[in-house]
């Protein structure tokens, strides 16, 4: 039975290491929150009292950690001292690129096996076990790393070296950013030119704007049932999120040398919808904002 370590059992961390268990690992959970702890100990696995008490004997490392910070001191203080020499480290949160390059050189150093492996998805993939995972790693790593992301997956693709999962991950949600914003504001302007919304959606989601912020995650309730819009906008993924991986894909940018002007203000429009209030709502709620009706997100009405 593969021993694993979970380090971040939160919102996805707790469903992911769930699915670990479920698939017949042996998981030891360590998270700084007692509610994560008690959640992942619900689903079956074993909580350690530290990081050092997690990694000592297990087979695998999976972190997933709000940012960069949290998972640099997490490997450099914790992991790489306290790991076996021949565990098999994973990184699946969503961080700045020189930050994995950082872990992923430490752990080099160290002899360990490391994989930068960020997830597209939320909540539910994470739940469900139909995330996906884009890896940064060595090629001759890969067939392993892809058999433990496995029971989590859906899709496991190789980006390239050390740092290109992030990268690949950045680069996507960006454009997932700036492709909702699109269709939010097709949608407002459907409405003042006396559209009906269902309609234009269907002639839009036949024609040459079809994309997955439309016809997978419609901001316009109604149309996509399954979609956060139909839940006023609870849950899915947050404003402040997206904000998060806007943020890491302009400094890479600007690191870079890449024009990036829609992905600067696509920041800047989430960023003034986090502002009024609304960092904790999903991304697609910003649709709320373009049309001017920030009332019916006060007032519980979608649209
Ligand atoms: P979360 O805040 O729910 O979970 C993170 C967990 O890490 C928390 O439970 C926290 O207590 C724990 N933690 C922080 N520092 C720690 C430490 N030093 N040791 C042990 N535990 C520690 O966040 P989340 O939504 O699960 O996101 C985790 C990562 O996944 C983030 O990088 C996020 O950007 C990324 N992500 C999130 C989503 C989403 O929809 N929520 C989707 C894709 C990627």
């Amino acid at each position: 039975m593969t021993k694993i370590a979970f380090i971040g059992v939160g919102n996805m961390g707790g469903g992911m290491a769930a699915n670990q268990v479920k698939a017949g690992a042996e998981v030891t959970a360590f998270d700084l929150s007692e509610v994560a702890c008690a959640r992942a100990s619900a689903a079956g696995c074993g909580v350690a009292r530290s990081v050092a008490e997690a990694v000592a004997g297990a087979d695998v490392v999976i972190t997933m950690l709000p940012a960069g910070q949290h998972v640099r001191s997490v490997y450099a203080d914790h992991v790489l001292l306290n790991a076996r020499a021949d565990a098999l480290l994973i990184d699946c949160s969503t961080i700045d690129v020189d930050s994995a390059k950082a872990v992923a050189e430490l752990a080099a150093a160290a002899d360990f096996r490391f994989a930068d492996a960020p997830v597209s998805g939320g909540i539910m993939a994470a739940d469900a076990g139909t995330l996906a995972f884009m890896v940064g790693c060595e090629e001759a790593d890969f067939p392993l790393i892809e058999a433990v992301l496995d029971p989590m997956a859906r899709v496991i693709i190789r980006a390239g070296a050390a740092g290109a999962g992030q990268a690949a991950k950045i680069c996507n949600n960006m454009l997932l950013g700036i492709t909702m914003l699109g269709t939010c504001e097709a949608f407002a302007l459907a409405e003042k030119l006396g559209l009906d919304a269902e309609c234009f959606f269907e002639i839009a989601s036949k024609s040459s704007g079809q994309n997955w912020s439309l016809t997978s995650y419609c901001p316009w309730p109604g149309p996509v049932p399954a979609a956060p819009s139909n839940r006023d906008y609870q849950g899915g993924f947050l404003t402040n999120l997206m904000l998060k991986d806007l943020k890491l894909a302009q400094e890479a940018a600007a690191r870079s040398g890449a024009a990036t002007p829609l992905g600067a203000q696509a920041g800047a429009l989430y960023a003034l919808f986090a502002g009024l209030g609304h960092g904790d709502r999903d991304f697609s709620a910003v649709l709320q904002m373009l049309r001017g009706r920030l009332d019916a997100l006060d007032d519980g009405a979608s649209a």
